[in-house]
């Protein structure tokens, strides 16, 4: 079986969902599974609508309608007949939210978002699996929270993966075309959980994973795994090839190309992963896989914008040592912080922090109580992987250089620009 990965951006608007049609009847679809995110930019609207229930705020109602139009139109611009059974599945999706929201009792913001974001992939299936019917490809719709179980830790959950495995090769239908939600899962008792943002590439990989799939494709609107961000660099090239390693040291910094957690599962059974253009399909884009090479090694350049600069020091002149800085590191975890840089000296310690869930400021105060604090907000860190004086000169150019560490393959340069 092969698993294909649409991304929000591939199915935007009623051309891009037309676009994979063209996609499919180019490269096959029997024996594949499709992982589809939320239409566009419907994640981050359905984040406005929970903001909004939680502030109480009177646009709430808008808010929604505004996700509503948004899919209105795309269903109008697919399908001729509005008497089409998609019209009535996609109204029953929004009366389902609608109804949550009017009866939670639960103050747990974490899991409010998980139901609620979680609408954007089951309404971008449903809107893709009638769409495929509709125009002669027969596809099973299949909901992926009965097939990938978790833990309740909302918005960043673990995946069980001995009751997924289970269930997934049971129970998954072959020689078919699935359709199914990336992002997705749920807990022991039923209640949606999600897997991190942008998580379906990992979703893709859990099920490459559990039906010893022949491999992964992520579809993009890149050409491949380039090796820097196009909208950061200029004169960026396409890796042809490379292997999982070199990928996950790509992702785990930042390249947006795939979900960090992504390669794991893949390269434990050795499973291809393609990158490839969902305008040019017939490409061979990226392969990321056992054994492959980046060659000539290539200069990879990956950014991470909004970052804190965190340092701290001993208030009492006292070593930073092992102790505190596991001390430290156990607050980190328990703060969801997640840490991309360290750099220590006797007495002080310094780490390049992402706050993605707003606890900085909790976690501020309990670290002033120990430690002389110092902290940039906003500044950037570039990771350089195979690095030249020429990749290093372009990274400096114009910015304050605030830290910088070389490791044998790996330059990070952290900067205020
Ligand atoms: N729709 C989710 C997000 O935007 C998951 C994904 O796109 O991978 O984060
Ligand atoms: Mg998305």
């Amino acid at each position: 079986m092969r698993i294909f990965k649409f991304g929000g951006a591939s199915v935007k608007d009623a051309a891009g969902i037309k676009n994979v049609h063209s996609v499919l009847q180019q490269v096959g679809y029997e024996d594949v599974l499709l992982v589809v995110s939320a239409m566009g930019k419907t994640t981050n609207a359905l984040e406005l609508v929970i903001k909004n229930y939680f502030e109480k705020s009177k646009e709430l109602n808008a808010s929604i309608q505004e996700i509503k139009k948004y899919h209105n139109q795309i269903l109008l611009d697919l399908f001729e007949d509005d008497k089409n059974a998609v019209f009535t599945a996609v109204n029953k999706h929004f009366l389902d939210l609608e109804y949550f929201l009017s009866s939670n009792k639960s103050p747990n913001y974490n899991f409010v978002y998980d139901q609620v974001v979680s609408m954007g992939e089951i309404i971008s299936t449903t809107i893709l699996s009638h769409y495929f019917n509709h125009v002669g490809i027969k596809n099973h719709w299949v909901d992926v929270r009965n097939f990938i179980k978790t833990d309740n830790t909302y918005r960043d959950a673990i995946v069980d993966w001995d009751t997924t495995q289970k269930t997934i090769s049971k129970n998954i239908k072959r020689k078919v075309l699935n359709i199914t939600q990336g992002f997705l899962g749920s807990d022991e008792n039923n209640f949606t959980t999600t897997l991190g943002r942008e998580g379906s590439d990992y979703t893709a990989a859990i099920f490459a994973y559990c039906l010893n799939a022949e491999s992964v494709t992520i579809w993009k609107d890149v050409p491949g795994v380039l090796n820097a961000d196009p909208r950061y660099f200029e004169n960026t090239t396409l890796l042809n090839q490379i292997s999982y390693r070199e990928a996950i040291e790509l992702a785990f910094y930042g390249a947006s190309v795939i979900h960090p957690k992504t390669l794991q599962p893949l390269q434990s059974k050795e499973i291809p992963l393609y990158v490839k253009s969902f305008l040019n399909p017939l490409l061979p884009g990226t392969s990321i896989a056992k054994g492959s090479h980046l060659e000539p090694e290539t200069s990879c350049f990956i950014v991470k914008k909004n970052q804190l600069l965190l340092s701290l020091s001993s208030i009492d002149f006292s070593f930073i040592m092992e102790e505190n800085i596991s001390e430290i590191f156990a607050l980190f975890h328990k703060y969801k912080i997640k840490v991309s840089l360290i750099q220590n000296t006797a007495i002080s310690f310094s780490v390049c922090i992402e706050d993605k869930f707003g606890n900085f400021g909790e976690l501020k105060n309990i670290l002033a109580k120990k430690f002389k604090i110092f902290y940039n907000e906003n500044v950037s860190l570039y990771t350089i992987r195979h690095f030249t004086d020429k990749a290093i000169s372009m990274v400096e150019k114009d910015k304050t250089v605030l830290v910088k560490q070389m490791s044998r393959e790996t330059m990070q340069i952290v900067t205020q620009e």
